[in-house]
């Protein structure tokens, strides 16, 4: 199968790839055409995940290519990040679903998990067999979680007693283990924990009425006296600091998503416009089209080059806080500018399902306000040219 770069990656950012990673790409692209595109507007209208693709999708290798243990080929992040941009160019809802199971949950385990927690569960959430959820932000502290976290672990003997709740979490109505995060109240600090949704004393409730990520199955989560081993505990998992280092990698992805969304809505626009005729002639071929059209291309291409960017340093080992906070930033800031501009190219079926631009402009919200708002970004990214904090 021929990989065949996106007309909107106008740079050929894409050369980069491999004939392997290219290879994969396409065969993935394909799959995402024939068989989520035709069917994924209407799981958005009903607000229900299409739990059939999980499978397929796990079997197209988007949940292993990130994993020493689980990887079909070696393959580098600028990779894993046009995976992230496939997926959310087809539909964000999907996207999101991998970037949680595989960025979020098994990330969190991979990051800051021993070698046997790897060992044990890194394979059956590569493989779909054991689906996950990232239990971070909570009803009273989103954009504080660093040091607002209210959600407790107290050590009982070889136990930890969790007592809390936490808000927003994704894929958590259906999720096998969800990663909770929590205050050890004996030092202060932020810990992770493997908690299987079995576990007593452990509820999910869905968030319903969202009109972003429709089919993204958001979860309200409420913790009373969850008791957990000590042997579920992520062992290298020791403060807040290394809750970020998952957040790393997976904000760069956020921000590949963002691209991704961008193109998808764009690449919608482009084949309404041309199509649709007023005054005689395809929309396409007035100049205040071809402006809008332009300016989309133009933030889709600033935004490629530097999330590439991004995970190329991610691959040298020199990707910092800040470089992904700013990427985040900043394509999902050229994201919402796109998706607005490409809905407004398609005027009244702009704003319904079947022309797809809709789902798009609607998805790009929670992009934008997921790991981390814009303005989180911009404050980690200002503190670390200035050096002055200025969260509070
Ligand atoms: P708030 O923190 O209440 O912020 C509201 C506004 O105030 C924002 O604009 C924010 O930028 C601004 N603000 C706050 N503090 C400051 C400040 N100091 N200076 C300037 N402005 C400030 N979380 C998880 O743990 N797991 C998930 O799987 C998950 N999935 C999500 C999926 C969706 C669809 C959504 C919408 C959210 C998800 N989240 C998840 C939560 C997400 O990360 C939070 O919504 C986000 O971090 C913002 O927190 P908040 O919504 O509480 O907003």
């Amino acid at each position: 199968m021929s990989f065949e770069p996106l007309a909107a990656d106008f740079y050929s950012y894409a050369d980069v790839l491999t004939d392997r990673e290219r290879e994969a790409l396409a065969r993935l692209r394909t799959w995402l055409e024939t068989e989520v595109t035709p069917v994924i507007g209407g799981y958005w209208e009903r607000a229900e995940f299409p739990m059939r693709l999980i499978a397929p999708l796990a079997e197209q290798g988007v949940l292993s290519y990130a994993w020493e243990e689980t990887r079909p080929f070696e393959n580098s992040a600028v990779f894993r990040g046009f995976v992230a941009l496939e997926l959310a160019r087809v539909d964000a809802s999907v996207g999101t679903f991998v970037g949680v199971q595989n960025g979020l949950a098994t990330g969190s385990i991979a990051v800051a998990g021993s070698d046997e927690q790897r060992a044990e569960w890194i394979p059956k959430l590569a493989s779909g067999e054991v689906l996950g959820a990232f239990g971070l932000t909570e009803p009273d502290s989103g954009s504080d979680s660093a040091r607002g976290l209210r959600t407790t672990a107290r050590r009982d003997g070889d136990e930890w007693v969790l007592n809390g709740a936490k808000r927003w979490i994704g894929n958590a109505t259906f999720s096998d283990i969800t990663i909770i995060w929590a205050k050890d109240e004996a030092d202060g600090q932020v810990k992770g924990f493997i908690v299987p949704t079995s576990t007593p004393g452990y509820a999910a409730t869905k968030i319903e009425g969202k009109i972003s990520l429709r089919p993204v199955q958001n979860a309200d989560i409420v913790l009373t006296d969850v008791r957990v081993p000590e042997g579920l505990r992520l062992q290298r998992a020791n403060s807040f600091r290394d809750t970020a280092a998952v957040l790393r990698a997976t904000r760069a992805e956020v921000a590949w998503s963002a691209v991704g969304t961008a193109i998808g809505a764009y690449e919608a626009a482009l084949a309404y416009t041309k199509a649709r005729v007023q005054f005689g002639k395809p929309i396409a071929a007035h100049q205040l089209i071809q402006d809008h059209l332009v300016k989309c291309l133009g933030n889709i291409t600033a935004s490629l080059g530097m999330v590439v960017r991004v995970s190329e340093l991610q691959d040298r080992g020199l990707q910092r806080d800040e470089h992904s906070a700013l990427a985040k930033a900043y394509a999902t800031a050229r994201m919402r500018e796109t998706v607005a501009w490409a809905r407004e190219a398609c005027g009244g079926n702009g704003i319904v399902l079947e022309h797809r631009v809709a789902r798009y402009f609607a998805d790009a919200e929670a992009l934008y306000s997921y790991e981390g708002t814009r303005e989180m970004n911009t404050l980690i990214v200002g503190r670390a040219i200035t050096g002055e904090a200025a969260f509070v």
